[in-house]
């Protein structure tokens, strides 16, 4: 099915361990995603249901993968972890896709591996369907990120809070090289490792460093902005990843790992869902702070490879984490600009930006439906139609429509601004009582509700009557504060 060309398994033998998926009980296909199939160019010859269950569900192994978990390290919650690595999770191999570019095909959820530690391995079906749905709702929404080709159910009981149904997932990423993978030879002080790793990179990911006059230098700095403009696409969906740890922080510039990640409903900066990040220092306003911390230990480890002088290599670094500052802000104000309709430079567009969300957060207003309904407003809808998200409508909003008017000055027609709007505001996100009805009735057994949620995120820019419900924040009862991994 898949035609394996694998680099990962070539990289020295520190770099992995052999895996074997632990055969499952009674795989069921749950769903397969057939447009990425074919963007990645699979040959589906003879490959029904069943088949497709057992080769994604771990029972059967393809030909010409070359199944290896990856070692890696990490900073988790601040505290650095010398030895993580894929304990539930391991890479069959590499596909080279439709357009060239190599992809990681990865099962999550298989069974142990030689880093699974005490874990058990396999993945919970309500975490592999939140995987699933979100980052189909990234790829929809232009965002980058891993992929889900398939979601396997397997017949297994998985001990969490209670005894759950068991899944895998198989992910598909440019890469799984973190910046953990990295730490995991620059705490062992293994600097040909890291360099070894340093050059897959660039190669893999960076081929234009090679001509820069120091390559790892240039490295660095793409894979610095790179994250810089990913957080700020995060910010501007309102998107929490929830455990923005250096082992999930891709070198790629891929979103990955979604855990106990969430769409904010109602705009608050310091919101929190994730369970296990019980101090909120994964709080939505504090990633881009994360972000740069997370690339200065990518820095660290790089620092014997940028110059043979310490201090030298240590200025370079820090002017890469000044421009991770300077590029998200930059990336960050273009994308809400353009979230307000406003082009060209105002003197003011930082301010108009940031009271347009402290009047929401005031108002306790959705952070999705305010920017599409303001999109509206641009294209002539009355005012009550926005002040009827707040809450109770703050004394500043009247006086911040009459600038917000005042700044829309480059002669686009009101229809013509809406629809430049309604472009990069969505209508619909994967918002969290929507994934937790849809991980309940899968429990059940019942999925129908699951591939409605997937296929209605496919086109999160419309708005399809028949999804209308979907795009509605919760009722109080429906509201999911707490998320789980
Ligand atoms: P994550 O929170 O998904 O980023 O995982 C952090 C680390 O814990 C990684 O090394 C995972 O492979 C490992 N891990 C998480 N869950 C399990 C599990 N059920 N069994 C084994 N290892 C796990
Ligand atoms: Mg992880
Ligand atoms: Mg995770």
């Amino acid at each position: 099915m898949f035609s394996f060309d694998n680099s990962y398994a070539r990289l020295p033998q520190t770099f992995h361990r052999p895996a074997r998926p632990a055969a499952a009980r009674a795989p069921k296909l749950i769903r397969f995603n057939q447009a990425l199939a074919e963007e990645l160019g699979l040959d589906l010859e003879g490959a029904d249901e069943a088949r497709l269950a057992q080769l994604l569900g771990g029972q059967v192994i393809p030909v010409g993968a070359e199944p290896l978990a990856q070692a890696y390290a990490g900073h988790q919650f601040g505290h650095f972890n010398p030895q993580l690595g894929d304990g539930r999770a391991l890479l069959l191999g590499e596909v080279i896709d439709r357009r060239g570019q190599r992809r990681d095909i990865q099962l999550k959820g298989s069974g142990p591996t030689a880093f699974s530690r005490n874990g058990d391995g396999m993945a919970a079906l309500g975490p592999v369907l939140r995987e699933y749905i979100v980052s189909e709702a990234f790829a929809a929404l232009g965002v980058p990120a891993t992929r889900a080709l398939a979601a396997v159910a397997t017949g297994e009981q998985v001990m969490r809070e209670t005894i759950m149904p068991g899944a895998v997932l198989t992910r598909v990423a440019a890469s799984h090289v973190r910046v953990g993978t990295f730490q995991f030879f620059a705490a062992q002080g293994d600097e040909q490792a890291v360099q070894t790793l340093a050059e897959h990179v660039i190669d893999r990911h960076y081929p234009e460093a090679r001509k820069a006059e120091n390559p790892y230098l240039a490295m660095l700095t793409m894979v610095a902005e790179q994250q810089a403009r990913l957080v700020a696409r995060w910010l501007s969906i309102g998107f929490i990843h929830g455990v923005m740890n250096t082992d999930n922080m891709a070198i790629s510039g891929e979103s990955i790992d979604f855990g106990p990640c969430a769409f904010l409903d109602e705009y608050d900066p310091r919101k929190v869902f994730s369970s296990i990040d019980q101090r909120g220092r994964y709080a939505y306003a504090n990633q881009p702070g994360i972000g740069q911390w997370n690339i200065a230990r990518f820095a660290e480890c790089l620092l014997p490879l940028l110059d043979a002088d310490e201090d030298v290599a240590i200025e370079a670094a820090n002017g890469v984490l000044k421009a991770f500052g300077d590029v998200f802000q930059e990336a960050w104000l273009d994308l809400f600009k353009a979230k307000l309709g406003v082009t060209g430079e105002g003197a003011d567009d930082i301010g108009l930006v940031t009271d347009f969300l402290e009047l929401l957060h005031q108002g306790e207003a959705d952070f999705t439906l305010a920017f599409r309904t303001l999109s509206k407003v641009a294209g002539g809808a009355g005012d009550e139609t926005l002040v009827d998200l707040f809450t109770a409508s703050p004394p500043g909003l009247s006086g911040w429509l009459t600038r917000w008017r005042a700044r829309l000055d480059d002669g686009r027609s009101d229809a013509e601004r809406q629809a430049a709007m309604e472009a990069i505001n969505p209508a619909l996100i994967a918002r969290n009582h929507r994934i937790e009805e849809a991980i309940a009735a899968a429990i059940y057994g019942d999925y129908s509700f699951f591939h409605r949620l997937v296929d209605a995120l496919a086109t999160p820019y419309a708005e399809d009557p028949d999804t209308a419900d979907l795009r509605l924040p919760p009722t109080p009862d429906e509201r999911v504060t707490r998320t789980f991994c």
